[in-house]
């Protein structure tokens, strides 16, 4: 398919929290498209304001994805550059924008993503939990029963899952992960690149002790591993025998096999006399 080259759709990661995080790039790009769609444009105010920006601002947001992207496909079309940008890092990521980037592949107008702060990332890279596959989930459904479903749906993923959840909701989310994952390893990452900056890192049965949580937040879970292999007791009974055949105390020999599979001694003695018992009767 032919690329239009007349005008170029950006779409531009703004910060999470700190201004600091605006790259010089972002601040070029933003001053010289003709047109900044925002998500909410009373909030991009603040940023563009705090950069003395006074590039014209339209809205674009879920409730008009389709109306304001027919806006934004005819100022391509006339020849100008437009920039999107949502309220806090990137956009399409559990924020608007999904829609036009179709539309704008469709009509084969230019895009350029300009890079920059992502709240799954930064608590991700800081949680501690395996970073080399995962998957970003962004918010469950806010129904309870089709969160739980969703869940469910998870509970067998292998890999490190990030979510997205609001302060209101994640005494309960805790709750039903815990539920439905069983105890895993987790991080819960609070207000990032702010002052009150904090990560919780546990598991989901000591998250869920947490109260009062306030802020925006990241909930990053370790994926599922299978349980431990079942120990087969008959080849340890096996690993017995040979120690005790080479001289060795039925004890002692007991003790070394059970510290080696990480079993209690006594569970192996016993089930050992037992077994032994029965071969005598047999
Ligand atoms: N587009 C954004 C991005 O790229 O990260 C996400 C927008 S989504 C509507 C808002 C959610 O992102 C919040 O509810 C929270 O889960 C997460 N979030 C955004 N900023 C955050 C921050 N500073 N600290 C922790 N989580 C944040």
């Amino acid at each position: 398919m032919s690329l239009n080259s007349k005008a170029t759709l950006f779409l531009v990661a703004t910060p999470i929290g700190n201004l600091n995080e605006v790259s010089k790039r972002t601040l070029d790009v933003l001053n010289n498209v003709s047109v900044i769609a925002c998500e909410d444009t009373r909030n991009s105010l603040k940023l563009l304001s705090h950069f003395d920006i006074h590039t014209r601002m339209i809205s674009y947001h879920n409730f008009n994805e389709e109306e304001s992207a027919k806006g934004i496909i005819a100022l391509l079309e006339n020849g100008e550059d437009v920039a999107l940008i949502s309220d806090a890092g990137y956009p399409l990521i559990s924020d608007p924008g999904y829609h036009l980037v179709n539309e704008v592949i469709a009509k084969g107008f230019k895009i350029v993503t300009v890079s920059g702060p992502n709240a799954a990332l930064n608590a991700l890279v800081a949680s501690g939990l395996n970073t080399n596959h995962y998957l970003f989930y962004g918010f469950l459904n806010s129904k309870a029963s089709h969160a739980r479903k969703e869940a469910e749906g998870l509970k067998m993923f292998p890999y490190t899952i990030i979510f997205y959840e609001a302060p209101h909701r994640i005494e309960k989310t805790l709750k039903m992960l815990h539920e439905v994952f069983g105890d895993r390893k987790a991080c819960l990452a609070r207000e990032l690149t702010k002052l009150h900056e904090e990560y919780y890192r546990g598991t989901l049965s000591d998250l869920c002790k947490l109260k009062d949580l306030k802020g925006e937040m990241v909930l990053i879970v370790e994926g599922y591993s299978k349980p431990d292999e079942q120990i087969d007791l008959e080849d340890t009974f096996e690993e017995i025998n040979e120690l005790v055949d080479k001289g060795m105390r039925k004890k002692e020999a007991v003790s070394e096999v059970a510290a080696k599979y990480d079993i209690s001694k006594n569970v192996l003695y016993n089930a050992y006399l037992k077994e032994n018992d029965q071969n005598e009767k047999d």
